[in-house]
């Protein structure tokens, strides 16, 4: 077995007990393998185990990891900063994005979505616990937000995302990822037949068994898959 195969195996397994110490069944957890900064060859080789879904964070190099592998039946998730200037490409390559923190963006993208691909799924992105640095809108403006983006047509709004600030320990973890949880309920509560507002993307490899434990239905983990990045290249959101 390979390093990423015996990884993945891992990882499941980590999902798994997450969910059986807090009684949650273990498929309302969905693995998103983020696979930033690794190439074409690791995504292969996580797909031959199994993994079909996969997160990415610079919209060039995932461009370029996408047509390489059109090969393969693959699902694509943009977790990272989208600037206008790259809205065309995300809207044309990637099936989900996590990170929708304003209008404009979320117009954009709606705007430039092919006519022959399906609607992009896409999550809100959300500031939890104010981290100064961080992209995402303040809780108190998402309702708002959600609002105006689930009115779009060629969008899916599907839930709420967010990178919480780093803290070692699973007590700590838990404050703003229940936080997390009652921002998605609210919004789940606000939106009018929202049968679709299901995904709550929260928890990566340092956090996502307080994440599970908090309600995450989607964990995006990359280092316990691929191993650690480069430093200075891939430790930016
Ligand atoms: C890089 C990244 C991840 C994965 O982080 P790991 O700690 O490597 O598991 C998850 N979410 C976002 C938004 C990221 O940028």
């Amino acid at each position: 077995m390979t390093t990423i195969s015996n990884n993945l195996q891992g990882v499941r397994a980590r999902i798994a007990t997450a969910c059986a110490q807090v009684s949650r069944p273990v498929d309302s957890v969905t693995l998103l393998a983020v696979s930033k900064t690794w190439g074409p060859e690791a995504v292969r080789e996580a797909f031959a185990a199994g993994q079909a879904r996969f997160g990415e964070n610079y919209i060039q190099e995932a461009v370029d990891k996408i047509t390489a592998l059109r090969d393969l039946p693959l699902e694509w998730h943009c977790i990272g900063p989208i600037q206008s200037n790259k809205s065309r490409l995300v809207a044309e390559h990637f099936d989900w994005v996590h990170t929708i923190d304003r209008l404009k963006i979320a117009q954009r993208l709606s705007d430039q979505r092919p006519a022959h691909l399906p609607p992009l799924q896409v999550c809100l992105q959300a500031n939890v616990d104010g981290g100064l640095t961080k992209s995402g809108i303040h809780p108190d403006e998402a309702l708002a937000l959600a609002a105006q983006v689930a009115e779009l047509p060629r969008l899916c709004l599907r839930g709420l995302m967010v990178i919480p600030e780093p803290v070692s320990d699973y007590e700590g973890q838990l404050v703003a990822l229940r936080q997390a949880k009652a921002l998605f309920d609210a919004m789940a509560a606000s939106l009018p037949g929202a049968a679709q507002f299901d995904t709550l993307s929260m928890g990566m490899t340092a956090d996502l068994e307080a994440a599970v434990a908090a309600g995450s239905s989607m964990v995006r983990v990359g280092t316990a898959i691929f191993g650690g990045r480069v430093a200075g290249i891939a430790e930016i959101p």
